[in-house]
């Protein structure tokens, strides 16, 4: 049975296409749940994904697309049956295994979980792994307790800030949107900010290792200098969840924060989450995020819209969060 899917290959000379293309149910690769998919997402991995480098891409012909919400079809697994809802993100799916640009998709049970309720396909993705990962960083501070002061976001206006943003607000926290886009304050400020801090405010590195204390906590989507900036700033025993590096993997800070103010710095990984932390993190969602604010995120797409989204993503140019219909 013949379905669409965005296909990546690469030529002899190494350099990739994506095109969408008409493939094969066979062809997919093993697992034990086949799922018909309903909508995917864009994410800044799923840029690196399509892009001509190929990035994170472990094999050719590949379908990118590194989360997906559809119906179980098929099941060799008790656990799912057909006609159950299902969503995925990590596993490195949409990087060594075939993901959810596609209408259909075949994974291992290990990696689903049952769509929470409250949510429906469509919503699950507008959260999709970049929500998700949000969801898991706001635990992460709550785990280790939020001080007083604001709850600074960097990257604001992308997908993690987008969603970090509102559930912190939700919550009843005062939240700090970072931004280098200052048309986006208006749509930032109808997500729950109550500051926009411009980037370039926290762009430069300054040999003042410690600033007035100020953040309460921190989301941090940015890392690079900006973080090593901001870890100067927080207040005594305050803890930043570092989740990614659009501005940079390079840490340019020092000890003096961790050691003078006892700031934690906790590393956010989405992508080999166990199954009842998945659970617990997509259940907070469906409670703690509003859905008319995430609906504000939301930009529509199709499987042919890809390959230039892909493009604007790495360029930061990607506003809130792109919802993929896989079968428009
Ligand atoms: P987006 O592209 O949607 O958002 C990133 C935002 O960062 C941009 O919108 C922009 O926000 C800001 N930004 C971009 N470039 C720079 C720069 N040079 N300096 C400062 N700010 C910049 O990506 P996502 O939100 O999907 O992902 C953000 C990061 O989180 C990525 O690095 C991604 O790989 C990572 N990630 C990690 C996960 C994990 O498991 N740890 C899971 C998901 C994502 P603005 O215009 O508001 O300034």
């Amino acid at each position: 049975m013949m379905f669409n899917a965005l296909v990546v290959e690469k030529n002899e000379e190494g350099k990739t296409s994506a095109s969408v293309e008409q493939i094969d149910v066979d062809q997919l690769p093993a697992g034990d749940v086949t799922v018909a998919v309903e909508y995917s997402t864009v994410n800044y991995k799923d840029g690196l994904c399509i892009g001509p480098g190929g990035g994170l891409v472990r094999n050719y012909p590949h379908v990118p697309g590194i989360d997906f919400a559809g119906t179980v079809e098929a099941s060799d697994d008790a656990r799912y049956k057909p006609g159950e809802k299902v969503v995925l993100t990590g596993w490195r799916v949409g990087e060594a295994h075939w993901g959810g640009y596609a209408q259909k998709a075949r994974v291992k049970a290990d990696w689903l979980v049952p769509l929470p309720t409250g949510l429906d396909a469509r919503q699950a993705m507008a959260v999709g792994t970049a929500g998700f990962t949000a969801m898991l960083a706001v635990m992460a501070l709550e785990d280790h307790g939020i001080k007083d002061g604001p709850v600074l976001v960097t990257g604001a206006a992308g997908g993690v800030g987008s969603v970090a943003t509102a559930i912190l607000a939700n919550l009843g926290h005062q939240v700090a949107a970072v931004t280098g886009r200052p048309e986006t304050a208006d749509y930032l400020k109808s997500l729950g900010a109550t500051q926009i801090v411009p980037r370039e405010d926290l762009n430069e590195t300054t040999k003042r290792p410690l600033e007035a204390e100020t953040w309460g906590g921190c989301v941090d989507a940015v890392g690079g200098d900006m973080l090593a900036r901001v870890l100067g700033q927080m207040q005594y025993g305050g803890s930043v969840s570092a989740v990614g590096l659009a501005g940079g993997a390079g840490l340019p800070a020092t000890v003096i924060p961790f050691l003078l103010r006892g700031v934690n710095l906790l590393g956010i990984d989405s992508v080999m989450q166990p199954y009842d932390n998945r659970v617990r993190a997509w259940e907070r969602i469906a409670t703690d995020l509003p859905m008319e604010k995430l609906e504000a995120m939301v930009q529509p797409a199709t499987l042919s819209d890809l390959p230039q989204l892909g493009k604007d993503i790495l360029k930061g140019q990607v506003k809130g969060r792109v919802v993929v219909d896989v079968n428009a």
